[in-house]
């Protein structure tokens, strides 16, 4: 066995039982002697976030629902004024990953503890990392200090997420999964909760797409959802992140679309260079019959997911200004990154194109 080191992010996870997330929280608060908590939310889930206001009774002082996609800072501003405004003692954020960063850049800012209640499977939750954006520039920071105090988990709250969404959620985590799998600093530990995280998520997503109330896909959804983000807490990220972060940034792509389209053909570029990884996720993925690649394919098409980012706003004249931006800073991947390689990677997705390992 290779030579690592294992370096695990603290976290106080509760995986509760279907509809007990506002007891668990008000659990939470009370043992720490909380009395004033501000919930968070987008406007979608405003109706969420109200229920728990009212559950929680004289322990919280209000609502604040703008969360938004890339935690615009001005956004976060406002927030941290409402806290002040209110006195609070306490955040709760109650969403996706845009909620959770909401509560993450207002808890870095003002020391307010941080309890998170997950409804999409980004696995934000898990990890010490902030992306904020200003006047559309995204920049990403890393401090274990941004790790929520608490995640409470609830199945109930998943039903809700329409099964579109749902499967491209799921596909963003088990990308964070594939990606630890070939991590330069990746571990016996983060393999094992990566290929368990990927099983999950592969059986229980065709199951929500065909029915987006079946309970018991939903809660190994969230299982999965939950190992794939403690992936993409403690391991170095590469090309396939670099990849959706530089589409992200400099088109405005969505997030969980662009992650889902790019899988199979970043695998692919990186598969010559990754076999044992490529033979892992062919193992955990469920019906890729040994070949990674295809394995992939497979699954987003039976998931009926987008496969082509000229579908979801990129113009073809983008794709060389995007090659030439991801390869300009230097970052840990396992094969080297070539512009010509990468120029015919996004040419494909944006295509719509098959994923092949002849890049
Ligand atoms: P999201 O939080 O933007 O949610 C997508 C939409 O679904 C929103 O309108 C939301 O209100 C709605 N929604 C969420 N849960 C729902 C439910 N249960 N029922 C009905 N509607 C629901 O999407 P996301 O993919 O979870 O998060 C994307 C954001 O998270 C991006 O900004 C991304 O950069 C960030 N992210 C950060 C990390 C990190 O580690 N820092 C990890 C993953 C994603």
């Amino acid at each position: 066995m290779d030579s690592f080191t294992y370096k695990t992010n603290p976290s106080h996870v509760i995986f509760g039982p279907a509809g007990g997330a506002s007891s668990q929280l008000l659990e939470q608060l009370t043992q720490k002697k909380l009395h004033a908590a501000l919930i968070l939310s987008t406007s979608r889930q405003v109706d969420k976030a109200a229920n728990i206001e009212q559950f929680l009774e004289t322990k919280a002082v209000g609502v604040f629902s703008k969360a938004a996609m890339h935690t615009p800072v001005d956004t976060t501003l406002e927030a941290v004024r409402a806290a002040k405004d209110l006195k609070a003692d306490s955040l709760v954020s109650i969403g996706g990953g845009s909620t959770i960063g909401l509560g993450k850049a207002v808890s870095t800012r003002t020391g307010l503890p941080h309890f998170c209640i997950p409804t999409t499977y980004s696995g934000s939750e898990m990890t010490p990392i902030l992306g904020e954006t200003v006047d559309g520039v995204k920049t990403t920071r890393r401090d274990v200090k941004i790790l929520p105090e608490s995640v409470i988990y609830d199945v109930k709250l998943t039903l809700s997420l329409p099964s579109s969404i749902s499967v491209i959620s799921g596909v963003n985590a088990i990308a964070h999964a594939v990606e630890a799998l070939y991590a330069p600093d990746t571990n016996p530990i983060i393999r094992m909760m990566a290929k368990e995280g990927i099983r999950a998520l592969s059986q229980a997503l065709p199951a929500i797409a065909e029915s987006p109330h079946n309970s018991e896909a939903r809660n190994k959804a969230l299982y999965g959802a939950w190992l794939c983000g403690v992936c993409l807490g403690s391991t170095t990220m590469s090309l396939h992140h670099k990849l959706c972060h530089t589409l992200g940034g400099s088109l405005n792509l969505p997030h969980a679309e662009t992650h889902t389209i790019l899988l199979p053909h970043t695998f692919a570029y990186n598969s010559p260079s990754v076999a044992t990884a490529g033979c892992d996720l062919a193992e955990a993925l469920e019906g890729s019959d040994g070949d990674p690649v295809t394995g992939l394919n497979n699954f987003l098409d039976r998931l009926g997911a987008p496969r082509a980012l000229k579908e979801i706003g990129m113009q073809e004249e983008d794709i060389d200004r995007v090659a030439s931006l991801a390869v300009q800073n230097p970052y840990s991947n396992p094969r080297e990154v070539e512009e010509r390689g990468i120029r015919e990677l996004l040419r494909r997705a944006w295509a719509g194109e098959q994923a092949k390992a002849d890049l």
